[in-house]
């Protein structure tokens, strides 16, 4: 079967591999339908965790089941499903408390030996460990677009915003307009939100933010976010005195790139009591003001996507409440991915999400 594989550092290839095949009553394989380039391919190839040569890489994708283990109840040959980016048995202690991406039998499809190595879904057929807790059915009005996410950036944006303890009436802001944060905006939207404040320097990923919700908008390159933030949310202070009794600020600050200036942003644009919660993945250390912090009774939440509400987002998108297609703004075939690649990594030709029918 054809499929996008790892070859060397900032190099991939469309290769021939074997197709996988069941290795345990608990596996499914997947014919896939639709697949993506996701933010964290680019981070794979760029080095952050060992890939092998040859490794399929791609881990957000929706499918048809082609063959079930025995162990896999509820689902039949033939059924669309959408599947986890992460795999977790379901049975181990931290599955059983609900913290899914610290399974002790976890791994990421697509990410290499340190992550599970499993094979990934940028391919014809994908092996699925432990299919029961992976799948989620599609809802039969569903296409498969609508679907694509569920698995990982749409869970992520969700995540980000449960984690924030966004409640109604609330300030949000999101720093980052990629695909993260826009899930992240679209999903705040759900908690009926008093403002979704959203920050980016490319202006084509803002105006896709008001789409998706965003009340307003603002380009740090052009103003202070930070101090905007603060206009909008009460008032900026004006003086030092004041900037210790100032009570304005975002009551959930959501970090979805992974840099120190968005860091720090996150951390001076959200108001005393209230949360930062970072989905961006960092490279550096960063650097916090415990003692600012602890006066301002922030609370900080971060981690690694959490599937446990796929059900629930698709029931979501199902009732028309959700519908993150406009990030798809290429969709060309699998065989094509190694351009697609390309223009994702270098963000070309105003891409946001590159769709791949393999
Ligand atoms: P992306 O690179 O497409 O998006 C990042 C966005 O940040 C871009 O739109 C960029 O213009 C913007 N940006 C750059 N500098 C900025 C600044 N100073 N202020 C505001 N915005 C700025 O990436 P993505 O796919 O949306 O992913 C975002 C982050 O989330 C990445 O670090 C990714 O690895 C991470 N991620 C985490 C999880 C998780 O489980 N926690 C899951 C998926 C992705
Ligand atoms: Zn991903």
């Amino acid at each position: 079967m054809k499929a996008i594989v790892f070859q060397e550092i900032n190099k991939v290839a469309l290769a021939d591999v074997p197709r996988p095949t069941m290795q345990s009553p608990d596996d499914a394989i997947i014919k896939v339908t639709l697949t993506s380039i996701c933010g964290t391919d680019i981070h794979m190839i760029h080095g952050a965790a060992p890939m092998m040569p040859g490794d399929v890489l791609g881990h957000e994708f929706v499918g048809v089941i082609e063959e079930l283990g025995s162990n896999v109840d509820g689902f039949k040959v033939g059924d669309r499903v959408a599947v986890a980016c992460t795999v977790q048995c379901g049975k181990c202690e931290m599955c059983l408390k609900g913290i899914l991406p610290k399974c002790v039998r976890s791994g990421v499809f697509g990410c290499g030996p340190l992550l599970g190595n499993l094979a990934g879904a940028q391919a014809d057929f994908v092996r699925v460990p432990f299919a029961q807790i992976a799948m989620h059915k599609i809802p039969a009005g569903l296409t498969d677009a609508q679907a694509l996410f569920v698995g990982d950036i749409l869970s992520t944006g969700y995540f980000a915003v449960t984690n924030g303890k966004l409640a109604p009436g609330d300030a949000v802001a999101v720093f980052g307009a990629g695909p993260v944060g826009l899930c992240a905006t679209a999903c705040a939207r759900l908690f009926s939100p008093s403002k979704v404040i959203v920050v980016d320097p490319i202006p084509h990923r803002l105006e896709i933010a008001r789409k998706l919700g965003a009340t307003h908008t603002i380009d740090p390159t052009k103003t202070d976010a930070v101090n905007e933030i603060k206009e909008l949310t009460g008032g900026a202070p004006t003086s030092l005195l004041e900037e210790f009794s100032n009570r304005s600020g975002a009551d959930v600050a959501i970090e979805a790139v992974g840099i120190k200036p968005t860091f720090d942003a996150c951390f001076q644009a959200v108001k005393p009591g209230g949360n930062v919660s970072i989905v961006g993945v960092f490279e550096e250390p960063q650097e916090l003001l415990m003692s600012q912090l602890c006066v301002k009774n922030i609370g900080i939440t971060m981690g690694l996507v959490n599937v446990i509400h796929m059900a629930r987002l698709l029931r979501i998108i199902e009732a028309g409440l959700l519908d993150m297609t406009p990030l798809i703004t290429h969709t060309m075939p699998l065989a094509e991915a190694v351009r697609g690649y390309e223009m994702f990594d270098k963000k070309l030709d105003n891409v946001i999400k590159i769709a791949l029918k393999p």
